[in-house]
């Protein structure tokens, strides 16, 4: 899976969904930490700065999750909405962490904020791909009842992703709980029936359904280790990938062009 030219690793994918949890731009002492959103920001400029096509679902758990506000008696369609604003805020900072390091974006809502935001439109977002603009889908489906993470992919399969990164709080998915159990294994590879067999919890059930019926592979890895993501893109086994087809995820999308690689 990893191509190498001398002493370079190159990337294997020319365009990746990045799936980030509101939680990853939380800390101890700020839901919303600027610090640890720059940090996210310089590991996703050092993709982008190898000609890899980058589009951001990202998530608002840190501030506010529908089934959380509907548990305490709220009306869910109302709590969800919230939801949604909230991963708003979250992609508005990410821009302006990304912009400040020279990193052009484009934010696309799912649900209409004029002054701030465009309105997801299908074909602009793969143009400001193609045009090398990494494109931030924010407010989720648009829809109460859903995730971001099954925003991801039906995301992923509308603009032709090769693959979800999951980027997480933990190493991977394990085969029980190693906060629990010590001798917790990592799976560095599952199927999607394995995972539906063991229980493994990935994504929820619409969101991995849909990956596993339009066959679009998920790495689920740490976005707290900071070479990670280059990592992954570059093929090197980090994290879990979830799949089931033969060989490595790029090898089965030959029909898309091979990854540009600038200079090459
Ligand atoms: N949400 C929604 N529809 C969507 C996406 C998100 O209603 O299509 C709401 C839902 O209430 C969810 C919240 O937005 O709890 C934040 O999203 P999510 O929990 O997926 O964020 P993450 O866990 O990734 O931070």
């Amino acid at each position: 899976m990893v191509e190498s030219s001398g002493t370079f690793l190159r990337p294997v994918y020319r365009r990746i969904l990045l799936k980030l949890s509101g939680e990853v731009l939380a800390s101890e002492r700020e839901a919303l930490d600027l610090d640890l959103t720059i940090k996210i920001a310089r590991q996703i400029a050092r993709v982008h700065a190898l000609g890899i096509q980058i589009a951001i679902v990202i998530g608002g758990g840190n501030f506010w999750r529908g089934t959380t506000a509907a548990r305490a008696g709220m009306d869910r369609a109302t709590a969800d909405y919230m939801g949604m604003l909230a991963t708003i805020i979250n992609g508005l900072a990410l821009q302006d962490r990304l912009e400040k390091i020279g990193v052009q974006t484009r934010v696309q809502t799912a649900i209409e904020v004029r002054s701030v935001a465009e309105p997801f439109i299908r074909r602009r977002a793969i143009r400001h791909l193609e045009k090398g603009r990494v494109v931030i889908f924010v407010a989720g489906t648009g829809n109460p009842f859903f995730s971001t993470d099954t925003t991801a992919a039906l995301r992923a399969s509308e603009i032709g992703a090769e693959v979800i990164l999951k980027a997480t709080k933990v190493d991977g998915i394990y085969d029980s709980d190693p906060t629990l159990n010590p001798k917790a294994q990592r799976y560095e590879r599952v199927s999607y029936l394995d995972a539906l067999r063991n229980r493994l919890t990935i994504m929820d059930s619409t969101a991995f359904s849909l990956c596993m019926d339009n066959r679009i592979p998920i790495i689920v890895f740490n976005a707290f280790q900071e070479e990670n993501l280059l990592a992954v893109v570059q093929g090197k086994p980090v994290g879990t990938l979830v799949w089931d087809g033969e060989g490595e995820p790029v090898a089965a999308r030959s029909d898309r062009e091979s990854t540009a690689v600038p200079g090459s």
